[in-house]
């Protein structure tokens, strides 16, 4: 990888940027510029899903960039609808059509829901065949982590789940460590709720090192040896979240944001019935 981006290196190996690029809720037709312009900025790492809906326009986005395919990491997830051994294998041949990508960097379980056991056979054997260069999970609680490890052959290499200042599951992460899982934090911004950029700690902070809130968490979590995947339609703020690699969060600064954390989900909880019923209930095909 060619970028100046620093990495992380996962169980197997394979070395991912430390941060990237999200996509989610950016609209189909507004996606081939976002992800082009994020590119620009410097980008290499970018996370889409396809029950995101805007595949075809990030692989658009990477046809036009002329960047080398070996020097770009591409992550997608799996759907709720298309867990299974054979439904996992149909949808992974869709979502790299859609890419226009031979193969993926980082293919995910999007879901701890539905026939996930028979989803992460399909992916061991993706995995082994060379269509993705790793696998992982999303939104799994450490119970659900300990046991899927437990009972198949493959860790996974990622875990994404919702992690920012205000829910930074700092037991999750141990889990994690322990199994050699690398943290990856959805949603670093809290999708800019609960006051996140007027937070009076991260705004003195912030002042402190002549940088922005959003520059200073995702600092943190950098520091925390969590990857980050941050979303903007807006260049300047593209470049802003990109640069936060020369400056450090003194270890004073570090305690005064862990002690922001709320221990619980400001995003979507993924224990609350009523929201497994709407994601089981949520399909993108037919
Ligand atoms: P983020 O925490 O990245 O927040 C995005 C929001 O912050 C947008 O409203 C954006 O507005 C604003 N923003 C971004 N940068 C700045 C800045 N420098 N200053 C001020 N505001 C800023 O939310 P996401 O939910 O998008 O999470 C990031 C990525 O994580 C997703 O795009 C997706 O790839 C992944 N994700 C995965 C999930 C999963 O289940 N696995 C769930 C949710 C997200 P604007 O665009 O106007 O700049």
């Amino acid at each position: 990888m060619s970028s100046q981006i620093p990495t992380v290196t996962l169980n197997n190996g394979v070395v991912m940027p430390v941060i990237g690029f999200g996509v989610f809720q950016i609209p189909e037709d507004q996606t081939q510029q976002a992800v082009e312009a994020a590119l620009e900025a410097g980008y290499r790492s970018i996370d889409t899903a396809a029950a995101y809906e805007n595949e075809r326009a990030v692989g658009r986005a990477i046809a036009a960039s002329g960047i080398p395919r070996d020097e770009l990491f591409i992550t997608t997830k799996l759907w709720i609808q298309d867990q299974g051994e054979e439904s996992a294998l149909r949808a992974f041949g869709r979502s790299l059509d859609r890419l226009g990508l031979d193969h993926l960097d980082l293919y995910l379980i999007h879901q701890p829901f539905g026939d996930y056991y028979g989803s992460w056979r399909a992916m061991e054997k993706l995995h082994r065949d060379g269509r993705t260069r790793a696998i992982g999970v999303s939104n799994f609680h450490p119970d659900r982590l300990a046991d899927l490890i437990t009972h198949n052959e493959t860790v996974p290499a990622v875990n994404q789940i919702e992690t920012h200042v205000f829910f930074q599951r700092a037991d999750d992460q141990r889990l994690m460590e322990e199994y050699g899982i690398q943290h990856e934090s959805w949603g670093p911004l809290a999708q800019g709720g609960q006051g996140f950029f007027d937070n009076p700690v991260l705004v003195d902070i912030a002042r402190a090192h002549g940088k922005s809130v959003a520059q200073i968490a995702l600092r943190w979590l950098i520091q925390q040896d969590i990857v980050v995947i941050p979303k903007s339609l807006k260049p300047e703020r593209m470049a802003q979240n990109l640069d936060v690699f020369d400056f450090a969060l003194t270890d004073d600064e570090i305690a005064r944001i862990t002690a922001l954390d709320t221990g619980r989900s400001h995003v979507f909880d993924h224990r609350d019935p009523e929201g497994v019923k709407w994601l089981g209930a949520t399909r993108f095909h037919t």
